[in-house]
């Protein structure tokens, strides 16, 4: 086992970590298969056990004031950038992403935190105008007690950040289920929080298989509502278990880029390839295809497939490397099914196409570049999560706005053109939760709204800023009858 933590991971709940289990899984560095720890696979008991005391906690969390509650976020804010090192490490060898953007991801995380100790301050009710005169008629906004937050594993400190800084800040406790395959970056993140002096019950970390402690915590009724980042099949099953609870859901997508003739296309090029090969594509808003003119196309393959081959696949410690490993055995199985079925049904591959065991596991997969892609393949229908860019060349406007809606998801996309009139009257039209003209599918900040749009399987509700805070408290109606006075 390789020396990352100084401790034996486990759970933490009510300030105490805990270590024993009956039941245990392990957490591999994706890089090489080596085994980094043996973490808890937990039962049912301890997640309830869990709730308990963060329900407990709770009760006196919300008495502090917004005041306090944004003091702490800040000082945990403080901690989290202090441990960027140490924590960018860990992110590197259990999920695989290099170092450098690994540190990026901590050092968001920070920011995230900042953001909710300031919105905290801001969040304010309103008073009401009655018809029945001599009336107050007031809300206020308090939190909704227990939440219940359940993350995935390709931003394991950034997604959970998203759910659990606007909860502290606001007033409610979390139970927190992190994804199997990145627990030990949930654990070594949970250590920075508690140094920092994270108030005991406040965050609890039950480690496990999501479905038996992530469905414990979702539908236990302890629990008062859902935070939610993951597959959209998770996403419904979690909608049924969680039923009259409010939802969090941030689902998958399959984003298109959508480039007109008249788009600059070295910078659609660049933006295809950002969007389609950061964190080697495991990205929810990744860009899933490209619907792109058929004038333009097979030019616009090229110049992706030249920013395809600069990239460095390696090991995510190494200096240089800008693509890791995937991160799971799932992953690179949907991948290579994609591409390889895709080339199957006369796809052309310009580019990549195949996982690079000679590199120390075959989790490496090159970035790689699809031509003559029909929208009924795989790789063009669904999600495929990796490094992956199939190209569909279309005809007009009128055949790449009905390929683009054609899907199940609506998440984020991106158009370029430069025709702004165009590309806004297409953008206004898109079913999804964010499109951005000129720019990159997966370009967002931390304050910016980001869900699913409506009629699609992308998700329920908008995260990013003021929206998260707004989601995780509820109005309160008080009405005050005043007395008349001479
Ligand atoms: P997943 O749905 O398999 O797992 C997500 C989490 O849910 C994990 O922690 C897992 O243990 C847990 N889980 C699994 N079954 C459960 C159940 N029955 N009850 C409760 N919890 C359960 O997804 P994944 O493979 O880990 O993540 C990739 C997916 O997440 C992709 O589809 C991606 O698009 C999506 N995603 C969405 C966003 C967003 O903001 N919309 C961000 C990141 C990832």
């Amino acid at each position: 086992m390789m020396e990352v933590s100084s401790r034996t991971p486990g759970n933490f709940i009510g300030g105490t970590w805990e270590c024993e289990a009956s039941e245990w899984m392990e957490s591999i560095n994706p890089a090489n298969g080596e085994i980094l720890a043996h973490l808890p696979k937990s039962s049912r008991h301890t997640a309830q056990r869990a709730i308990a005391v963060a329900s407990q906690a709770q009760r006196s969390w919300e008495k502090t004031t917004a005041w306090e509650r944004a003091d702490l976020c800040r000082r945990l804010a403080d901690a989290v950038d202090a441990a960027a090192q140490h924590l960018g490490r860990v992110i590197s060898l259990d999920q695989g992403k290099p170092r450098q953007q690994a540190e990026g991801e901590v050092s968001k995380a920070a920011d995230g935190l900042r953001l909710a100790a300031d919105l905290g301050k801001y969040l304010t009710g309103e008073t009401i105008p009655t018809e029945t005169p001599g009336r107050l008629v007031m809300t206020v906004r308090r939190p909704r007690g227990v939440y219940a937050v359940i993350t995935p594993w390709n931003f394991p400190v950034n997604i959970p950040v998203e759910y659990l800084a606007p909860a502290i800040a606001t007033g409610n406790s979390v139970v927190w289920v992190p994804a199997p395959s990145t627990s030990l970056v949930a654990v070594e993140f949970m250590a920075v929080l508690e140094k920092a002096g994270l108030p005991a019950g406040v965050v609890n970390l039950v480690l496990g298989e999501g479905p038996v402690v992530g469905d414990e915590i979702v539908s236990n009724p302890g629990t008062a509502a859902v935070g939610f980042t993951g597959s959209a099949a998770t996403g419904r099953r979690i909608a049924e278990r969680a039923a009259g609870k409010p939802l969090l859901l941030e689902l998958g997508g399959n984003g298109p880029l959508i480039v007109r003739a008249d788009a600059d296309l070295a910078k659609a090029a660049e933006a295809a390839a950002l969007g389609a090969f950061s964190n080697a594509g495991q990205i929810c808003a990744a860009t899933g295809r490209v619907l792109a003119d058929k004038r333009i196309a097979a030019q616009l393959g090229e110049l992706i497939s030249e920013h395809a081959r600069a990239h460095v696949l390696g090991d995510p410690l190494h200096q240089g490397t800008t693509m890791g490993p995937l991160n799971n055995q799932d992953v690179l199985e949907k991948t290579r099914a994609h591409v390889e079925g895709a080339i199957r049904a006369g796809a052309s591959c310009i580019t990549g196409g195949r996982s690079r065991s000679d590199l120390g596991s075959e989790l490496f997969f090159e970035p790689t570049v699809l031509l003559d892609v029909d929208p009924g393949m795989d790789v063009a229908r669904y999600e495929t999560f990796g490094p992956v860019v199939p190209i569909l060349a279309l005809e007009g406007d009128g055949e790449l706005m009905e390929t683009a809606q054609d899907s199940d998801y609506g998440l984020s996309m991106g158009i370029f053109s430069e025709d702004l009139g165009k590309a806004m009257a297409m953008a206004t039209q898109l079913r999804a939760g964010i499109v951005n003209i000129n720019e990159r599918s997966n370009y967002w900040e931390l304050h910016i709204p980001f869900g699913g749009g409506s009629r699609t399987q992308s998700g329920v509700g908008r995260i990013g800023g003021r929206h998260t805070m707004e989601a995780m408290t509820e109005i309160a109606t008080v009405t005050l009858p005043l007395e008349r006075f001479e």
